[in-house]
């Protein structure tokens, strides 16, 4: 068969190279696709970005299966779009992907079905927002309620901090539409982690944890990013957690969805902050897969994803299982100059890493030049990925291969994966 898989990132070529590996695929198209993807034995990119170009090549190549690896096309309404046209489709409609493009949406969700989250409020009147942080004090966490990239979220340490982010959303426009409306919450205590589950409508199927690393610089300083390393699993979820995670948020989020008729399907990754006694928040949803987790997550998957996005697509995902490589997958972004801020493109790649059963290199924001020269064309430009018996073998495997690998102004972090290390 054939398949398709949409989007250009890191977690795109993931996906990709994993479904690229089933007996059942003949050939995986990537619209667009990066110079990772072009390279991937069995994956052919297409310029094609426009849903409705979409369908019309997913009916003339024959192509049985789609799967929607970023947030803006189905926010655009891709899965809709494909549904109405009898064309099978791996993720959520426009509606039910609100969960992630609406975080007042959200947050109301989560309140109206119980599911633990930080209090908050939605503001659209900058002196309401001002009375209400002053009545709560700081820290506090002001986010633009729209789509931002990661960039729409201030955790205010101070409230001089807090006022300032509510002006520059709801006064300044700083965020546009995104920041028409700002959420504000109490912050969490606590250690992170990516919870990501894939969902039939009714059923779900727990994929592998995982934990990835926001902040820029080691030792998480500096600006939030897309994510600058991840790796699987996330010790912090422990079996216990694990089922509390299942039981206080997954389970009642897909219920709470059907009950409310946006029945869910697709990725759902809830983004999770986990207290020193165990108790778990929701920070935030996304309605795909994480990017920089999915790379670690897919090494470490052992089953045919095909056979689990049809199982998913078929709604028969309580017969599904997963089976994962045992040891850690670690993955360390290699970002281009200037990011997060301004990432300068156009720098040429050079890689002597050799792609092997144990380590391989995805792409992310990188294009083929005329002269076939890989070159830097996004913020997160690389994601070196490794298998290890232990954490410390997967950082040591992914660094010496980051090491064999330079562009002008590379950047990465020294230190991912120095939380699982600890423990
Ligand atoms: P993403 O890029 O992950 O999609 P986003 O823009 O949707 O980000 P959130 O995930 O809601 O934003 O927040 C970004 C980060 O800010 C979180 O990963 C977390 O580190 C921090 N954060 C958000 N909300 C809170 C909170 N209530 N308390 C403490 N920290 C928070």
């Amino acid at each position: 068969m054939k398949v398709l898989v949409i989007g250009s990132g890191g977690r795109e070529h993931a996906l990709a190279w994993k479904l690229a590996q089933s007996p059942k695929v003949q050939r995986v198209y990537v619209a667009p696709g990066n110079a990772g993807t072009a390279q991937e034995e069995g994956v052919v990119n297409v310029e094609i970005t426009a849903i409705a170009d979409l369908i019309t090549f997913v009916k003339q190549e024959n192509i049985e299966l789609t799967v929607v690896g970023p947030e803006a096309p189905l926010s655009q309404g891709v899965v809709d779009a494909f549904r109405a046209e009898g064309l099978k489709i791996f993720g959520p409609t426009r509606s039910a992907a609100q969960l992630e493009w609406s975080k007042d949406y959200a947050k109301a969700f989560m309140t109206r079905h119980g599911i633990p989250t930080a209090q908050y409020r939605t503001f659209a009147v900058a002196e309401e927002a001002h009375d209400y942080v002053a009545s709560r004090g700081a820290p506090i966490v002001i986010k633009a309620d729209g789509l931002a990239a990661g960039k729409g979220v201030i955790v205010a340490m101070t409230l001089d901090e807090a006022h300032a982010a509510i002006d520059a959303m709801l006064l300044d426009n700083k965020m546009g539409d995104a920041g028409a409306r700002v959420v504000i919450e109490d912050f969490l205590a606590g250690e992170e982690a990516s919870f990501i589950v894939m969902v039939d409508g009714q059923h779900v199927l727990a994929l592998a944890t995982s934990q990835d690393h926001k902040r820029l610089l080691d030792a998480d300083q500096g600006p939030n990013t897309g994510g600058m390393g991840a790796y699987s699993p996330a010790p912090i979820v422990t079996p216990e957690v694990h089922a509390r995670v299942m039981r206080e948020v997954i389970l009642p989020t897909v219920a709470g969805m059907a009950k409310d008729g946006i029945p869910y399907t697709g990725f759902l990754y809830a983004g999770l902050m986990i207290s020193e006694d165990g108790k778990v928040n929701v920070v935030e949803f996304n309605c795909r897969m994480g990017d920089p987790e999915t790379q670690p997550i897919m090494f470490r998957l052992k089953s045919d994803l095909v056979d689990l996005v049809e199982a998913a697509v078929e709604s028969r995902l309580d017969k599904a299982e997963a089976e994962w490589d045992r040891r850690v997958a670690l993955g360390v972004v290699l970002a281009a100059a200037g990011y997060p801020d301004s990432p300068r493109k156009g720098d040429v790649i050079a890689c002597n890493a050799k792609d092997n059963e144990d380590a391989h290199v995805f792409h992310a924001g990188t294009v083929l030049n005329d002269q076939r020269q890989v070159v830097v064309s996004g913020g997160r430009v690389l994601c070196v990925t490794a298998l290890g018996d232990s954490v410390r073998i997967a950082q040591k495997r992914a660094y010496e291969m980051a090491e064999q690998i330079s562009f002008a102004g590379m950047q990465y972090r020294k230190d991912i994966g120095h939380r699982a290390i600890k423990k």
